[in-house]
């Protein structure tokens, strides 16, 4: 198969209705939450305003049995969530607020990134987008944080290594803020590399650095890359060129699932980094040539965050074309000028941090010394 070949798209209505009781506080009034359907439903919207749902392999979210779940989750903790979902909803950890049955949902969401994993590895696609919600990928086993409840990437891993003989799989996790969740799960596991591209001391602020690399027996299997706030599409390049693809390249994945946050984008009010649609437009680029290079071009996206209601579709939009093998057919618009900012480009300070992170993942053995 060659790019633009069956891209499959996975979603239900269901993601938008999970509340994440997200509140800013007693003194700020209603209606400045950030954990809200809007940015993420406006990028379905736009796919259809387009027309360019019409080109996409829709794909029904699968339906996970306990025993998926309690692959990566403990039983208490599952039993926990269906209680308080079952009720009137409650909260699993920092940040980790729902209403009443939000616990459905959530497997829902997995299920949705696992449908898009299994159209990928048994042939129903070349790649696939799997538009979720609540993310996943703050959740540790044992507790919800930021938003996330079940690590909906780590479930889809999980059972795609016991039911479908997938065993290498590599996440490149974009979001701005670090993949802590599917570090911690996988730490012990050398079978899964992990790389995250997060903003240096965002959420969680402990986390994400570069001494972060992987338990005994798995060193070099996690890889983080801390970039300062302020960076732009340059420092994301530079970062792939020389951190992730080589980390890639050493690791041979037989699956990549990127973590597919859009809260990296210059317009987003949770994040402080500079990603333009046409940015994310060259991650996915970068991203599927080394789909092309090591699993045949399989390739999937797990909806991560995302906050900005004007980029957040934009950023799926130009994702989800570039995929396709076509141009986006409507511009980003009076926003185009974030792409001309002279900070698009690498500076020597983010170049220090990307070169950095590289002797990291030399010396934990990520990438060969
Ligand atoms: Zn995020």
């Amino acid at each position: 198969m060659t790019r633009g070949d069956r891209v499959g798209f996975v979603t239900d209505e269901r993601f938008f209705w999970h509340d994440a009781r997200d509140a800013g506080g007693p003194w700020v009034e209603q209606g400045a939450e950030m954990e809200t359907p809007e940015a993420r439903r406006r990028f379905l919207h736009l796919l259809g305003a387009t027309r360019v749902d019409k080109l996409l392999h829709h794909l029904e979210p699968a339906e996970l049995s306990r025993e998926d779940l309690l692959r990566v989750h403990p039983t208490d903790y599952l039993d926990r969530f269906k209680e308080l979902s079952d009720a009137d909803g409650g909260s699993m950890g920092d940040y980790a607020n729902f209403g009443h049955g939000s616990y459905e949902i959530c497997v829902l969401a997995a299920g949705g990134v696992y449908a898009a994993v299994e159209a990928v590895v048994t042939g129903g696609a070349r790649s696939a987008y799997a538009l979720v919600r609540p993310p996943g990928h703050h959740a540790e086993a044992d507790r919800g944080r930021g938003y996330c409840l079940l690590g909906n990437i780590p479930i889809a891993i999980q059972k795609a290594r016991a039911e479908l003989g997938v065993r290498r799989i590599a996440v490149i996790d974009w979001d701005v803020h670090h993949g802590n969740g599917t570090q911690s799960i996988f730490w012990d596991d050398a079978d899964v590399l992990s790389i995250s591209i997060h903003q240096h001391q965002l959420f969680p602020f402990e986390s994400g650095r570069i001494s972060e690399v992987g338990g005994d027996g798995a060193r070099g299997s996690n890889v983080n890359i801390p970039l300062p706030a302020g960076a732009g599409i340059g420092a994301y390049e530079y970062a792939f060129e020389r951190v992730v693809a080589p980390s890639i390249d050493a690791f041979q994945p037989e699956l990549i699932i990127i973590a597919s946050g859009f809260d990296a984008s210059g317009l987003d009010p949770m994040g402080r980094m500079l990603i333009t649609p046409e940015g994310f437009r060259t991650l996915t680029r970068l991203a599927q040539d080394l789909a092309d290079r090591w699993t045949d071009g399989r390739l999937v996206f797990a909806q991560e965050g995302g906050y900005s209601r004007f980029a957040v579709p934009f950023s799926g939009l130009f994702l989800l074309t570039e995929l396709l093998g076509i141009e986006p057919p409507v511009p980003f618009g009076d926003f185009e000028y974030l792409d001309d900012l002279d900070d698009q480009r690498l500076n020597p300070y983010q170049r220090e941090r990307v070169d950095e992170a590289r002797a990291a993942a030399q010396s934990s053995g990520a990438i060969p010394g």
